[in-house]
């Protein structure tokens, strides 16, 4: 488990985590862990997600299994600067549908003294980098790879495998759309079936 390096005091220093992995490896659940934490710490704490995320909410951060926060959805990582003046915890969620200059953006941020918490797909459903997010992970100082659990044979899961056929990057989507697969039965493709490979 993620142990916060500073909880309790106002940070003199910033710096940036990382939180990733497939879908359903447990992300926004981990990223919802560490604010409410931050939150009991009496840290003023805000929270981000793109606009165009609204599977769930329109404004709340939402896991798989309910668990929710309060956050602004913002269209350019810019914005954030207008709300995150005198803040010492800044949260995003959903970061790879976010432009690069989220790099540039949470650098600032951390400069500043503020503690910045991205999560965020590592790989599209090609198992390819996605967007902005190799790029942030080099910029963090603290990296972590959650997993899921195989739909298929129950493996530590890192992919996430589509279900219904398409192209486009981005497909907003839920169980019907995605499932969770280990290296192994991602490779498979729709050769995979469940209890026999
Ligand atoms: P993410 O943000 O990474 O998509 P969430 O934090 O929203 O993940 O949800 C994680 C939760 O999803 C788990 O605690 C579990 O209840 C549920 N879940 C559904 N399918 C799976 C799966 N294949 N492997 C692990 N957890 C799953
Ligand atoms: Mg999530």
């Amino acid at each position: 488990m993620f142990i916060e390096p500073d909880l309790g005091r106002k940070a003199r220093t910033g710096w940036i985590e990382v939180i990733s992995g497939c879908m359903f490896s447990g992300k926004t659940e981990e990223l919802i862990r560490r604010l409410k934490r931050a939150h009991i710490a009496r840290q003023k704490v805000e929270i981000f997600k793109p606009a165009m995320d609204t599977r769930y909410h329109e404004a709340d951060v939402v896991s798989h299994n309910a668990n929710s926060i309060r956050s602004t959805p913002i269209y350019s990582p810019q914005e954030m600067f207008l709300w995150t003046g005198d803040c010492d915890v800044v949260g995003i969620d959903e970061a790879q549908f976010l432009d690069e200059s989220i790099v540039e953006v949470s650098v600032k941020l951390a400069n500043s003294g503020k503690r910045i918490i991205i999560a965020g797909l590592d790989m599209d459903y090609e198992g390819k980098p996605f967007g902005c997010m190799p790029a942030l992970m080099a910029v963090a100082e603290f990296v972590t790879k959650v997993h899921a659990v195989c739909a298929i044979c129950g493996s530590i899961a890192s992919y996430s495998y589509r279900l219904i056929p398409g192209k486009e990057k981005i497909l907003l989507g839920e169980t019907e759309s995605y499932e969770a697969r280990c290296r192994r039965c991602f490779n498979l493709g729709p050769k995979a079936v469940k209890g026999v490979s």
